[in-house]
């Protein structure tokens, strides 16, 4: 059985980021640069006031001093050109170019202003008050990095050097496929010993929450209908998704049905719990198959540490295969793997401090839908209390 950050390894080794297109910046809000972005212009462009003020010459503006008011104010937007004369002061706005032989500005606030001369209360220092040209950013600076996530400010960002559309690697398709006789969808009319069908949507999310583009279908245990199926679908996807049917039992019929249709298994199982039933494999066309254990969080835990790394690195985000866990926090209670295989538990972050999210069992959603991250804990481990935990958020 492969090692868990072997099988990870295997699946980025077989991903490229996806087709660079371009999008306006008010599309593209939490995807990736697909590239560095440099600089255009100094910014700010123009050394301009930080307050409704006067511009002057510090050196003339000290305590008591009077100085004669210019005719001509200076606004934002306009840039007048203006020269201070000796002895003088110009009104001047929040973000209106600097005067050339100003060296300051003063606050209004800190002026008494009688008809057309003001006196100063506050002496100001040469540079108070101004904004100096590229103080921000100069031309040619890298402004973002390829791959960095395009925030809110990011954005804010791009569009104060006039950029209007940005580079980001396409939204791959993904296909979610719950397998299973026993499920029907939420709404529908239910047999009893039927369960509701909760891969679909919490698979669906999932891909949709990292980015990709996402379809549900439901397949029943059938392998003609399963070979029709995938066979379709692997054509029109970057990446299927498949939950349940991948393990030994006599109604799993995913593994075969992918081997029929030419998918090539790259490997069937790893060292892991939950997930130890996890295939991935890629069909002649490119198209990544995923699949899953059917109980949903071992279909979590094996899509947060196989299925999401891989659409991290398709949307063009990098992923660190070494460090794939962080630092969560201290354990508040002592927890224990006495299994052969590493384990990841449900858990709850809070201050720091990490607890154990209701029974772990693979059925569980309850306790997962409070989890806020899983706790990785190799064969054997045992954290005590207060120890560090490490683990991932979700
Ligand atoms: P399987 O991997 O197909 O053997 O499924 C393992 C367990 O997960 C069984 O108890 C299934 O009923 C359950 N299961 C499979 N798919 C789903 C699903 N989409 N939603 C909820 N439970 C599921
Ligand atoms: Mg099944």
């Amino acid at each position: 059985m492969l090692e868990e950050s072997e099988a990870r390894q295997r699946i980025l080794d077989r991903i490229e980021p996806g087709p660079v297109i371009w999008l306006p910046l008010g599309l593209a809000r939490d995807n990736r640069t697909a590239q560095d972005i440099r600089g255009i212009a100094d910014f700010p462009e123009f050394d301009n006031s930080s307050m409704d003020g006067y511009a002057v010459r510090a050196a003339e503006a000290t305590g008591g001093a009077t100085l004669s008011v210019f005719p001509e104010p200076q606004p934002a937007g306009l840039n007048r050109n203006l020269e201070l004369p000796p002895n003088s002061a110009i009104r001047i706005f929040t973000g209106a170019p600097v005067p050339s032989g100003a060296d300051a500005v003063i606050m209004q606030e800190d002026v008494d202003r009688k008809d057309d001369s003001i006196t100063i209360r506050e002496p100001v220092v040469p540079g108070e008050n101004i904004r100096r040209r590229g103080g921000d950013v100069c031309a040619g600076q890298k402004i973002l990095s390829e791959g960095d996530r395009l925030t809110p400010a990011r954005l804010a960002l791009l569009a104060s050097q006039g950029i209007e559309e940005v580079p980001i690697h396409m939204r791959p398709m993904v296909h979610v496929v719950s397998t299973g006789d026993e499920l029907v969808q939420p709404g529908e009319y239910r047999m009893p010993g039927q369960i509701y069908d909760s891969n679909g949507v919490l698979l669906k999310s999932s891909v949709e929450q990292l980015g990709g583009l996402a379809e549900q279908i439901h397949l029943e245990d059938n392998p003609e209908i399963m070979r029709h199926a995938l066979a379709i679908l692997c054509e029109v996807s970057d990446f299927v998704v498949i939950a349940g049917g991948v393990s030994v039992g006599e109604r799993d019929f995913v593994k075969e049905v992918l081997e029929a249709l030419g998918v090539e298994t790259d490997f069937w199982r790893v060292k892991i719990k939950p997930g130890k039933p996890f295939l991935f494999g890629q069909h002649p066309n490119g198209c990544c198959i995923f699949g899953l254990p059917g109980n949903p969080v071992s279909a979590f835990v094996t899509f947060q540490i196989f299925v999401a790394p891989a659409l991290k690195k398709r949307l063009g985000q990098s992923v660190s295969t070494t460090n794939f866990t962080k630092l969560l926090g201290l354990a508040d209670e002592e927890i224990v793997n006495r299994g052969d295989r590493p384990h990841y538990l449900r858990a709850i972050e809070d201050e720091g401090r990490i607890y154990l999210s209701g029974t772990q069992q693979s059925h569980a959603i309850f306790g997962l839908s409070k989890a806020n991250c899983l706790v990785r804990l190799e064969a054997d481990q045992t954290i005590k209390k207060g120890e560090q935990v490490f683990g991932i958020r979700i």
